[in-house]
């Protein structure tokens, strides 16, 4: 407020003043010209009438009574004739008549020409002009004196109306600047009330949107922001319980087979073996999730340690084919490797392998007898694409999105029997964004998947 009230009324109270100097200097300098003008037509006058020379101190006496006094009154100056030894002569005041007095006025009219001033103090305007003989010698000089105090007054009317003005405008645009900045302030305070509510751990909280300017454009963007707060504190408590839902489930069963033979007699040495292979193969699924867990935690550190190399991304998918061709076969599927062009990217080679696996593993995974897996890799300029595509049960739309959140699995049944936990597509999307690559899905139910990865050919760091 204090700033808008600095920049209005500043430039007000500076124009007034510019505007009243301006004002009385030309009311000042009117006033002056006005005079001298009158001056230099008496001493004209004057000198016409050869005051000096011919006349005697009766006729010209009878002069200025004439003419003089008539101008005088007429013009409303004083009018004071000096001859060139400054003796007043005349006066239409009378007061200095037959003094020899120095005016500096009639000293400069005498000796260097016609001249006026006015005294700011004593509110008068001396005006003199000399007057001179036929053979042009300067025998005297006339003196007009004008009081300016009707200027003054004009100008001082002037000065308080415009203070009244001003001080006026001031009021106004005081309340007009109080309500602007209650109109600008008070959005912010709502926005200032929401972020404490937030910072004090209401993320539900939202700002209110009531117009269509900057602010609404600042709380719409606040807004997006705190609903994603939201969401990634939703998804760490969904996360918390997922992981323990899934750990659970092991565990239960391991503690029911364990108990089942534990409260019985006389169980058959087979029992015994069966339970216990039962019993290792729950283990061998725990260890699979703390280690897919542990895996997705570090990828999950921004600050996680990248062990970024050139690496031929031909051999690294050679190498994942040539691993997983067995599980292929055994699942009678045909794994194909359609690479045709040599292809380096500055990755971390042992992350991006196991990103990529996770994709050739689950296409192996989720595509029934007699189908294919293709794996294939292109590039240009400044990416690298991994293709990794199936002939499987495909993924439904709807699912499509959710597929790389953690521990969501289509079909849960279906995936316990494939012995998948959940965090594969999330380990291979936090990889890929580490290397600031991204992971595209197209899908459609019974026909098949595609995930193509597209990977900087230059780690670029985060
Ligand atoms: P999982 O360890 O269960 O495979 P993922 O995170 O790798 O977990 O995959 C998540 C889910 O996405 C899987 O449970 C599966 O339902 C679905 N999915 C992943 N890849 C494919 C695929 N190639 N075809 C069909 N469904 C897939």
């Amino acid at each position: 407020m204090i700033i808008f009230l600095v920049i209005t009324i500043v430039p007000l109270v500076f124009h007034f003043s510019t505007i009243m100097t301006s004002i009385k200097t030309y009311f000042q300098e009117d006033r002056e010209s006005q005079l001298l003008d009158a001056a230099n037509i008496l001493a004209g006058y004057i000198s016409k009438n050869n005051y000096f020379e011919k006349m005697d101190d009766s006729t010209r006496w009878q002069l200025m009574d004439s003419e003089i006094y008539e101008k005088s009154k007429e013009g409303g100056f004083r009018v004071l004739v000096f001859d060139n030894r400054l003796y007043c002569v005349n006066d239409t005041n009378y007061m200095h008549a037959g003094k020899t007095i120095s005016v500096p006025e009639v000293v400069h009219a005498l000796t260097k020409g016609n001249t006026v001033r006015t005294y700011q103090e004593r509110k008068t305007t001396y005006a003199s002009a000399s007057i001179v003989n036929s053979n042009s010698d300067v025998v005297g000089a006339v003196l007009l004196v004008s009081s300016v105090d009707d200027i003054f007054m004009s100008v001082a009317e002037i000065q308080s109306r415009l203070i009244m003005y001003t001080a006026l405008t001031s009021v106004i645009m005081g309340f007009l600047v109080l309500v602007f900045s209650q109109f600008l302030i008070d959005p912010l305070k709502n926005v200032l009330s929401v972020v404490q509510k937030m910072s004090e751990g209401h993320l539900e909280q939202r700002i209110h949107l009531t117009s269509h300017d900057e602010y609404a454009k600042l709380g719409r963007a606040f807004n997006e922001m705190a609903e994603k707060l939201e969401k990634v504190d939703r998804t760490r408590a969904e996360f918390v319980s997922n992981v323990s839902h899934e750990l659970k489930t092991p565990l239960s069963s391991m503690k029911v087979l364990s108990e089942s033979i534990l409260f019985q007699d006389d169980v058959p040495v087979e029992y015994y073996r069966e339970f216990l292979q039962d019993i290792n193969s729950e283990v061998d699924r725990l260890t699979s999730i703390v280690k897919d867990l542990l895996q997705l935690v570090k990828l999950d550190q921004r600050e996680i340690e990248m062990n970024v190399q050139m690496v031929s991304l031909n051999k690294m998918i050679s190498e994942i084919v040539k691993r997983l061709a067995p599980l292929a076969e055994q699942n009678g599927i045909e794994l194909a490797c359609d690479v045709t062009r040599e292809v380096y990217a500055e990755v971390d080679e042992s992350k991006m392998a196991s990103a990529i696996s996770n994709l050739v593993d689950n296409a192996i995974k989720y595509t029934p007898d007699k189908g294919k897996v293709k794996v294939g890799l292109d590039a240009d300029h400044q990416n690298a694409f991994v293709t990794v595509q199936d002939t499987g049960i495909g993924i439904s739309e709807e699912d499509q999105s959710k597929v790389f959140d953690r521990f969501y699995r289509v079909d849960k049944t279906r995936d316990r029997e494939t012995g998948g936990t959940g965090l594969g597509l999330s380990i291979t999307h936090a990889t890929m964004l580490l290397h600031n690559g991204s992971i595209k899905l197209t899908s459609k139910e019974n026909e098949g998947s595609s995930f193509v990865l597209r990977i900087p050919i230059h780690h670029s760091g985060t």
